[in-house]
């Protein structure tokens, strides 16, 4: 081989494996919320990059967005959002970031809980924490995959397997979780939690959930709600009383004070933890939730 064939061979080499780098170019995913990064992680693997907006621990009702985060979602190739009104900031947010691609809604399909909220002229209004019921968090799962293939389809295969991988084990997920449950007598089944953020948990489990604040972390209970509350754990004998990692903790632990309960621990409602933290992952935060649950309501 001459050395202008050798300098040509290298060149021909250099140039296809820049191809193939160009080929393997990421999707940039921006998610709302960390439950739903997660989700996007598990179902894209290598072939994603997720920026999750409202991250660990962070309060999504709440969030305010700053100019990074419009920033991150200008150069976003895909942006997920919950619904059913979670992200009363996304709007804006889009608008403000120029950003002009699709925006997929993980609740689509769902049929979501309804309730009526005081201080919002008693209209009714969508439980957006669809997530908390597993088969809710199954159908999450087939709307981003769909949408990860309708805007990288050369990853069809990749997504398809990944979703299907992580499909089973939210299957096995949704298995524990209901013989859990069921091992508990069914009056013992109450919980109590700051803000309604698990009235799709307790759906799917039959499980009767009582909480001061509304769907909203945003609304404040009155005094007499909360007194009216404190007879009622009183009288039914509820002990399992607990705070999230979203909210602040002070009133349910007043509560509980003033109810002679002990709080059961911290639940993952609206975010999950930091990766060192107990909930990192969506099938984290239900094995974290469900075995404190449980073990309150053993009391
Ligand atoms: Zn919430």
């Amino acid at each position: 081989m001459s050395t202008v064939t050798r300098i040509l061979v290298v060149f021909c080499a250099l140039l296809v494996v820049g191809g193939t780098a160009r080929a393997e170019k990421t999707v940039k995913v921006v998610a709302s919320i960390s439950i739903i990064g997660d989700m996007v992680k598990n179902i894209g693997g290598d072939r994603v990059d997720v920026t999750t907006l409202a991250g660990a621990n962070v309060d999504a009702h709440a969030y305010e967005p700053t100019p990074a985060t419009a920033m991150s979602v200008s150069k976003a190739d895909l942006v997920v959002v919950n619904g059913l009104g979670l992200e009363g900031w996304m709007d804006r947010l889009i608008k403000a970031s120029g950003y002009k691609g699709t925006v997929v809604v993980a609740t689509t399909g769902i049929k979501p809980r309804k309730m009526k909220e005081e201080g919002k002229g008693h209209q009714e209004v969508a439980d957006p924490h669809a997530w908390q019921d597993i088969n809710d968090g199954r159908l999450y799962v087939d709307t981003i995959a769909k949408a990860l293939i309708s805007i990288d389809p050369e990853g069809a295969t990749t997504y398809a397997t990944l979703a299907e991988a992580y499909t089973k084990k939210l299957i096995d997920l949704n298995t524990w979780v209901k013989s859990e449950f069921s091992a508990i007598p069914k009056e013992k089944r109450r919980m109590i939690t700051s803000h309604d953020a698990f009235g799709y948990l307790g759906g799917a489990y039959e499980i009767e959930i009582l909480s001061p604040m509304g769907f909203s972390t945003e609304s404040e209970p009155s005094a007499g709600e909360v007194k009216k509350l404190i007879r009622q754990i009183r009288k039914e004998k509820i002990t399992a009383v607990f705070v999230e990692n979203i909210s602040d903790p002070r009133m349910i632990e007043q509560i509980a004070k003033e109810s002679g309960v002990t709080v059961g621990g911290e639940l993952y409602s609206d975010a999950l933890s930091k990766p060192d933290g107990p909930a990192p992952t969506y099938i984290d935060m239900f094995k974290n939730n469900v075995t404190k649950i449980v073990a309150a309501m053993r009391k």
